[in-house]
């Protein structure tokens, strides 16, 4: 039977999908978890938990230390296990891209170096420290050219991204973003944040697996909501996409050279781009699969899940290619506002709606919700197919239209 290792996030919404699809493949599972597995019992009693996955030289030595055996395969689940799976994997002797390789993608300031140095379509960026005192952060702001967006150096779905019209916005933008990776990233300080020029155009990503550096595309996604800012949250995701098939090719072309270029070879694929008269801007190739339990909307076309493919390919099995029958769309619930979630109605009204397929709320009763910047996750995901696109899409926005959420104004603790 062959094994495999999990990293397994407590926050992150795919365990039980891949916890499913090991099952399926009679796939043993060595799971390891960053929090206590008693938070999810599925976990089977052998999980070993509170690993600190943002530390990877301390938690690998944690896990092989407990480890009896070499598991087949190692992998994280999602984005917050990928350097910790690169560093057991390379001292386990096991096939896999390097943690620096992995680790250049995770961050969004080497990942523009590498663009610009290799003469790829590329913003202009900079570092900012976070050491600057107040006046070189105002001579700055008079000194860029607006719009910018300010970003956390290593966070994702959104977490952490601002755009500034202006130098006051600038100035409120860096110190949020700043609070932000302070409370997401211990190595905040070190890291200080990324400034870049504003990209206008439109929103899509890919959805690939790298074999021997060569992309074997599992989807193209339109984003069909303009994403301007001043947060980017993520909504719909619609596939296939309406582009015609040279833009097509020459987006896996620019993803596979940025993989190439950064060093990956092998593994799953995120990547996001937009795309205006210039071309193609490619905004971050991560050595990742699509995060939230947008996977699911690849079943149909992928003739089984999103998670069995990612394990088979870890494994070095055979993978099938996508074969797209009709249109799927999902989209990432947003979050309105701050406060504290109480419940929805409307749901089977959602659900009664043409093309739908399901709807899935993960927001738990008594959450405190944080909508983007600050949060990195959404009420639910909304599932449909049709036979276009567009179909797809609206189904979507008319079975939201139905939804309606709770969301209790937070009291603010007052301590006597
Ligand atoms: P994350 O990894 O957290 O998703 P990204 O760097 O991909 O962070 O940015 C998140 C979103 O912010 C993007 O999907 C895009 O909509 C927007 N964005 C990021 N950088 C730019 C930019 N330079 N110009 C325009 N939009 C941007």
């Amino acid at each position: 039977m062959k094994s495999i290792l999990l990293l397994l996030p407590v926050s992150s919404y795919r365990n039980e999908d891949f916890l499913i699809a090991a099952d399926k493949l009679g796939v043993q599972v060595i799971a390891v978890a960053d929090n206590c597995p008693q938070l999810a019992p599925g976990w089977g009693m052998g999980a070993l938990s509170a690993v600190p996955f943002d530390q990877p030289l301390l938690a690998a030595q944690t896990i092989l230390e407990n480890l009896s055996g070499k598991p087949n395969a190692v992998l994280a689940v999602d984005d917050h296990g990928l350097e910790l799976a690169a560093l057991l994997r390379e001292q386990l002797k096991l096939a896999g891209n390097s943690p620096a390789v992995v680790g250049l993608t995770r961050d969004k300031l080497a990942f523009r170096h590498l663009l610009q140095e290799h003469g790829m379509l590329c913003p202009d960026f900079m570092s900012l420290a976070d050491e600057i005192d107040a006046h070189e952060l105002e001579e700055l702001a008079r000194k860029l050219s607006y719009p910018v967006v300010v970003k956390a150096r290593r966070l994702s779905a959104s977490r952490g991204v601002v755009r500034a019209n202006n130098a006051m916005e600038f100035i409120g933008a860096v110190r949020w973003v700043r609070a932000i990776q302070a409370r997401a990233d211990r190595e905040s300080q070190e890291l200080g944040l990324v400034v870049e020029s504003f990209i206008a155009g439109r929103e899509y990503a890919l959805e690939a697996l790298l074999n021997d550096g060569k992309l074997q595309v599992l989807a193209l996604f339109d984003k069909p909501d303009p994403l301007n800012g001043p947060y980017f949250e993520e909504t719909i995701y619609v596939t296939p996409s309406h582009l015609p098939q040279t833009a097509q090719t020459q987006i896996t072309e620019q993803v596979e050279r940025a993989c190439c270029l950064a060093g990956l070879s092998t593994g799953p694929v995120h990547a996001e781009m937009r795309i205006n008269d210039r071309g193609i801007w490619l905004l971050e190739v991560a050595a990742r699969s699509i995060g939230g339990l947008c996977g699911r909307m690849l079943k149909h076309a992928l003739g089984m899940s999103l998670e069995e493919v990612l394990l088979r390919h870890a494994l070095g099995e055979a993978v099938p290619d996508a074969t797209a029958r009709n249109a799927s769309a999902v989209m990432m619930i947003p979050i309105p506002k701050r406060g504290i979630y109480q419940g929805v109605a409307g749901l089977n009204a959602a659900l009664a709606v043409t093309h739908v397929q399901s709807v899935l709320i993960t927001a738990e009763p008594g959450a405190l919700l944080l909508p983007a910047p600050e949060g990195a996750s959404y009420l639910g995901f909304i599932f449909a197919q049709a036979d276009d696109p567009a179909s797809a899409e609206l189904a979507l926005r008319q079975a939201h239209r139905r939804l309606v959420f709770e969301i209790q104004t937070e009291v603010p603790l007052a301590l006597a």
